[in-house]
């Protein structure tokens, strides 16, 4: 492992617990294929080091949202071929042709384009269908359906490979998620009357624990992956922690009574106090909204309050309380102790938002 000693804040990916997590979603869903969801930095945990470690596991895609994602992954010299989420530009599709990478098909026009370029360079272009059932976001209309397939069918350089939607309410609203579903199945059904579509895809983690979508085999698994569900569960409490984010105390002092601390003194100390300063912030992705919101650091064994604002490289946490602290001390800012729904909830937002705001200031360590 990367010596940490100089480090003033990093990463620490248990790359054992993601993949604890994969075999936690295939026992329950054992007919299910698996694509791992690895764009935005596999979730803020470093794509290289994600997907080399991922790469032996039984997973059938890397979903990533970039042509640059995709490039990335194959860069690290992966097995497992890359999956665009979403619409792509034209100027893109040659790319993803030449390398075999799958996309996202919305319209015919785009079909049309890939089966030209499939041409060119004489290549079979895989692409899986999106059907917007209800997310708004790509994909065409359950009504645009009658007669794709025949069309698509039709053009000789495509594998149609799959078909996916996806939800946009799983996790709070269950009866229209029941819609999207049985438009879902009723997407392939129709489909199916054209083209065999050996991969259909629609829940994420919000869904795969607590819904069932008769007509798909395989999941797209970011959050849980990387160890949250956002739904309750009984397999909850299986999933590991995959993230530690870490920083040092690089000073510690004694302020006295009434002196403001951090921009704009939101915080005044109400008596001598024994402040360290923590060598993270903003610019690591340490959220700014959780200034003054009762956000705690995890210090030698007991939890210190953060003090005043938020800066972009350092925060100020109270040490009043400990009987040792010194500069080089290992503070977790979120993981086991500081989890990362705690930080959620008081930066209002939501967890992928914190996760992914882990800046590339910030060095990833990764432990097999
Ligand atoms: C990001 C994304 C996912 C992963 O979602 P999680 O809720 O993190 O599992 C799945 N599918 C699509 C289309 C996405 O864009």
């Amino acid at each position: 492992m990367q010596d940490t000693s100089l480090y003033r804040a990093w990463a620490q990916v248990d790359t054992d617990a993601m993949r604890h997590n994969l075999r936690v979603v295939k026992r329950v869903l054992p007919g299910h294929k698996q694509m791992a969801i690895v764009k935005a930095e596999a979730y803020g945990h470093g794509i290289e080091g994600v997907v080399k470690a991922l790469d032996n596991e039984d997973i059938a895609f890397f979903g990533v949202a970039t042509i640059a994602e995709a490039q990335r992954v194959h860069d690290a010299g992966c097995r497992i071929c890359p999956f665009i989420l979403g619409p792509c530009f034209p100027a893109e599709r040659e790319i993803i042709v030449q390398h075999g990478w799958r996309a996202a098909l919305s319209s015919l026009e785009e079909a049309e384009h890939f089966n030209s370029l499939g041409r060119l360079y004489n290549k079979k272009v895989h692409l899986h269908i999106s059907v917007d059932t209800g997310m708004g976001r790509a994909g065409l209309l359950p009504n645009d359906l009658p007669g794709i397939g025949e069309a698509l069918g039709n053009c000789e350089h495509l594998d149609i490979e799959g078909v996916y939607s996806h939800l946009s309410a799983a996790s709070d609203d269950i009866s229209f998620t029941h819609r999207q579903i049985r438009s879902f199945e009723r997407a392939v059904k129709e489909l199916q009357t054209s083209l065999a579509l050996p991969y259909r895809h629609l829940c994420s983690s919000s869904a795969v624990f607590n819904y069932s979508a008769p007509s798909t085999n395989m999941v797209r698994l970011g959050r849980i992956l990387y160890g949250y569900s956002p739904m309750p569960s009984p397999y909850n409490k299986e999933l590991r922690n995959t993230l530690t984010l870490y920083s040092r105390v690089t000073l510690v002092r004694t302020l006295p009574d009434n002196h403001g601390v951090s921009y704009n003194h939101t915080y005044i100390t109400t008596g001598p106090t024994r402040v360290a300063t923590i060598g993270i912030g903003f610019g690591d992705g340490y959220l700014h909204y959780l200034s003054n919101t009762g956000a705690r650091v995890y210090l030698n064994g007991s939890y210190c309050p953060v003090l005043g604002r938020i800066t972009m490289d350092q925060i100020m946490v109270d040490v009043s309380h400990l009987s040792a602290v010194e500069p080089g001390d290992v503070a977790e800012i979120m993981g086991e102790n500081v989890p990362w729904q705690e930080l959620t909830t008081r930066a209002r937002t939501i967890p992928s938002n914190v996760i992914t705001s882990i800046s590339a200031r910030v060095p990833r360590v990764y432990v097999p």
